[in-house]
Protein backbone atom coordinates (compact mmCIF):
# COMPACT_ATOMS: atom_id res chain seq x y z
CA UNK A 1 0.00 0.00 0.00
CA UNK A 2 1.93 3.08 -1.36
CA UNK A 3 0.60 5.93 1.32
CA UNK A 4 0.49 9.50 -0.13
CA UNK A 5 4.32 10.42 1.05
CA UNK A 6 5.71 7.31 -1.08
CA UNK A 7 4.54 8.94 -4.20
CA UNK A 8 7.72 11.09 -4.05
CA UNK A 9 10.23 8.05 -4.13
CA UNK A 10 8.53 6.66 -7.50
CA UNK A 11 9.18 10.17 -9.18
CA UNK A 12 12.96 9.47 -11.01
CA UNK A 13 15.06 12.81 -11.45
CA UNK A 14 16.86 12.80 -14.52
CA UNK A 15 19.90 15.75 -14.87
CA UNK A 16 21.02 16.84 -18.12
CA UNK A 17 17.58 16.12 -19.45
CA UNK A 18 16.09 16.84 -22.11
CA UNK A 19 19.51 19.54 -22.01
CA UNK A 20 22.66 20.32 -19.44
CA UNK A 21 21.67 21.61 -16.48
CA UNK A 22 18.49 21.00 -16.37
CA UNK A 23 17.11 18.23 -14.24
CA UNK A 24 13.83 16.22 -15.47
CA UNK A 25 11.39 14.64 -13.20
CA UNK A 26 10.11 11.67 -14.73
CA UNK A 27 6.77 9.77 -14.04
CA UNK A 28 7.46 6.93 -15.99
CA UNK A 29 8.47 5.01 -12.91
CA UNK A 30 5.43 6.28 -11.23
CA UNK A 31 3.42 4.92 -13.91
CA UNK A 32 5.52 1.51 -14.14
CA UNK A 33 4.21 1.22 -10.40
CA UNK A 34 0.42 -0.25 -9.94
CA UNK A 35 -0.09 0.21 -6.63
CA UNK A 36 1.91 3.66 -6.79
CA UNK A 37 -0.12 4.91 -10.14
CA UNK A 38 -3.16 3.83 -8.36
CA UNK A 39 -2.25 5.93 -5.53
CA UNK A 40 -1.44 8.82 -7.66
CA UNK A 41 -5.22 8.47 -9.48
CA UNK A 42 -7.01 7.95 -6.01
CA UNK A 43 -5.35 11.39 -4.38
CA UNK A 44 -6.20 13.45 -8.12
CA UNK A 45 -9.70 11.91 -7.83
CA UNK A 46 -10.37 13.27 -3.93
CA UNK A 47 -9.08 16.27 -4.95
CA UNK A 48 -10.75 17.10 -7.64
CA UNK A 49 -14.30 15.45 -7.54
CA UNK A 50 -15.38 18.52 -5.32
CA UNK A 51 -15.34 20.67 -7.87
CA UNK A 52 -18.05 18.42 -9.81
CA UNK A 53 -16.12 18.64 -13.18
CA UNK A 54 -18.35 17.46 -16.91
CA UNK A 55 -15.09 17.49 -18.47
CA UNK A 56 -11.08 16.59 -18.17
CA UNK A 57 -9.03 18.11 -20.35
CA UNK A 58 -5.02 16.61 -20.87
CA UNK A 59 -2.65 18.38 -22.12
CA UNK A 60 -0.74 16.44 -24.84
CA UNK A 61 0.98 14.07 -24.02
CA UNK A 62 1.53 13.10 -20.23
CA UNK A 63 -1.50 14.99 -19.51
CA UNK A 64 -3.54 12.20 -21.26
CA UNK A 65 -1.77 10.05 -18.67
CA UNK A 66 -3.47 11.60 -15.91
CA UNK A 67 -6.85 13.00 -17.15
CA UNK A 68 -8.00 9.57 -18.83
CA UNK A 69 -7.93 7.76 -16.37
CA UNK A 70 -9.40 10.00 -13.54
CA UNK A 71 -12.50 10.65 -16.48
CA UNK A 72 -13.26 7.11 -16.25
CA UNK A 73 -13.11 7.12 -12.31
CA UNK A 74 -14.71 10.15 -11.69
CA UNK A 75 -17.77 9.66 -14.62
CA UNK A 76 -16.35 12.92 -16.96
CA UNK A 77 -15.86 13.11 -20.84
CA UNK A 78 -12.06 13.46 -21.43
CA UNK A 79 -10.92 16.05 -24.52
CA UNK A 80 -7.59 16.08 -25.92
CA UNK A 81 -5.60 19.52 -26.05
CA UNK A 82 -2.70 18.63 -28.98
CA UNK A 83 0.17 19.94 -30.47
CA UNK A 84 -0.48 21.84 -33.57
CA UNK A 85 -1.77 19.67 -36.63
CA UNK A 86 -2.63 16.44 -35.11
CA UNK A 87 -6.26 16.98 -34.57
CA UNK A 88 -9.15 16.78 -37.26
CA UNK A 89 -11.68 19.49 -38.45
CA UNK A 90 -12.27 22.58 -36.79
CA UNK A 91 -9.70 24.15 -34.20
CA UNK A 92 -8.67 27.09 -31.97
CA UNK A 93 -4.85 27.33 -31.91
CA UNK A 94 -3.03 28.87 -29.00
CA UNK A 95 0.48 29.72 -29.55
CA UNK A 96 2.55 30.89 -26.70
CA UNK A 97 6.60 31.72 -25.86
CA UNK A 98 8.74 29.03 -24.59
CA UNK A 99 12.15 29.90 -23.27
CA UNK A 100 13.66 29.01 -26.95
CA UNK A 101 10.70 29.82 -29.48
CA UNK A 102 6.95 29.03 -29.24
CA UNK A 103 4.49 26.28 -29.05
CA UNK A 104 0.97 25.91 -30.60
CA UNK A 105 -1.49 24.05 -28.60
CA UNK A 106 -5.07 23.04 -30.33
CA UNK A 107 -8.42 22.25 -29.10
CA UNK A 108 -11.38 20.75 -31.23
CA UNK A 109 -13.96 24.01 -31.75
CA UNK A 110 -16.87 20.92 -30.47
CA UNK A 111 -14.87 19.39 -27.91
CA UNK A 112 -16.95 21.29 -24.82
CA UNK A 113 -19.87 22.18 -24.60
CA UNK A 114 -21.14 25.77 -23.56
CA UNK A 115 -20.77 26.14 -19.52
CA UNK A 116 -19.60 22.60 -19.28
CA UNK A 117 -17.40 22.55 -16.08
CA UNK A 118 -13.66 21.62 -16.94
CA UNK A 119 -10.46 20.90 -15.04
CA UNK A 120 -7.26 20.82 -16.86
CA UNK A 121 -4.56 17.88 -16.33
CA UNK A 122 -0.92 17.85 -16.43
CA UNK A 123 1.82 15.91 -15.04
CA UNK A 124 4.01 18.23 -14.49
CA UNK A 125 3.72 22.60 -13.68
CA UNK A 126 6.56 24.39 -14.42
CA UNK A 127 6.53 27.99 -15.12
CA UNK A 128 2.86 27.52 -15.93
CA UNK A 129 2.82 28.45 -19.65
CA UNK A 130 1.45 25.18 -20.94
CA UNK A 131 -1.31 24.72 -18.42
CA UNK A 132 -2.21 28.74 -18.94
CA UNK A 133 -2.50 27.88 -22.41
CA UNK A 134 -5.09 25.09 -22.28
CA UNK A 135 -6.70 27.15 -19.55
CA UNK A 136 -6.97 29.96 -22.29
CA UNK A 137 -8.52 27.09 -25.15
CA UNK A 138 -10.74 25.63 -22.72
CA UNK A 139 -12.39 29.24 -22.45
CA UNK A 140 -12.37 30.04 -25.82
CA UNK A 141 -14.19 27.09 -26.68
CA UNK A 142 -17.31 27.99 -24.44
CA UNK A 143 -16.00 25.40 -21.17
CA UNK A 144 -16.13 27.17 -17.60
CA UNK A 145 -12.71 25.96 -16.26
CA UNK A 146 -13.26 25.77 -12.26
CA UNK A 147 -9.49 23.82 -11.52
CA UNK A 148 -6.31 22.64 -12.43
CA UNK A 149 -4.53 19.93 -11.56
CA UNK A 150 -0.96 18.10 -12.33
CA UNK A 151 0.85 15.39 -10.18
CA UNK A 152 4.28 17.24 -9.63
CA UNK A 153 4.59 21.04 -8.98
CA UNK A 154 8.22 23.06 -9.18
CA UNK A 155 7.43 25.71 -7.01
CA UNK A 156 10.58 27.54 -7.13
CA UNK A 157 9.54 28.32 -10.86
CA UNK A 158 5.87 30.13 -9.33
CA UNK A 159 3.79 28.84 -12.08
CA UNK A 160 0.93 28.68 -10.20
CA UNK A 161 0.84 32.66 -9.97
CA UNK A 162 0.58 32.76 -13.62
CA UNK A 163 -3.13 30.42 -13.17
CA UNK A 164 -6.29 31.86 -12.46
CA UNK A 165 -8.19 28.99 -11.23
CA UNK A 166 -7.35 26.68 -7.98
CA UNK A 167 -4.35 24.55 -9.19
CA UNK A 168 -4.22 20.80 -7.12
CA UNK A 169 -0.68 19.39 -7.03
CA UNK A 170 -0.19 16.04 -5.62
CA UNK A 171 3.69 16.24 -4.84
CA UNK A 172 5.69 19.49 -5.28
CA UNK A 173 9.26 20.73 -5.02
CA UNK A 174 10.98 23.64 -3.19
P1 LIG B 1 5.56 24.91 -18.14
O1 LIG B 1 4.76 25.31 -19.33
O2 LIG B 1 6.84 25.69 -18.01
O3 LIG B 1 4.73 24.93 -16.87
O4 LIG B 1 6.05 23.42 -18.36
C1 LIG B 1 5.18 22.36 -18.14
C2 LIG B 1 5.17 21.43 -19.32
O5 LIG B 1 6.47 20.99 -19.63
C3 LIG B 1 4.34 20.21 -18.99
O6 LIG B 1 3.59 19.83 -20.12
C4 LIG B 1 5.37 19.16 -18.62
O7 LIG B 1 5.01 17.88 -19.11
C5 LIG B 1 6.65 19.65 -19.28
N1 LIG B 1 7.80 19.58 -18.34
C6 LIG B 1 8.57 20.60 -17.93
N2 LIG B 1 9.52 20.18 -17.07
C7 LIG B 1 9.32 18.87 -16.91
C8 LIG B 1 9.96 17.84 -16.11
O8 LIG B 1 10.92 18.06 -15.34
N3 LIG B 1 9.43 16.60 -16.21
C9 LIG B 1 8.37 16.31 -17.01
N4 LIG B 1 7.78 17.23 -17.74
C10 LIG B 1 8.23 18.50 -17.71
Amino acid sequence: NVRAMDIKDHIRHVPDFPKPGILFYDISTLLAHAGAWRETVRQLADTIAPTHPDILVGIESRGFLVAAPLALALGCGFVMVRKHGKLPGPTVPYTYDLEYGSDTIEIQTDAIRPGQRVVVLDDLLATGGTLNAAIDLCRKVGGEVVAAACIIELNFLGGRQRIDVPVHSIVSYD
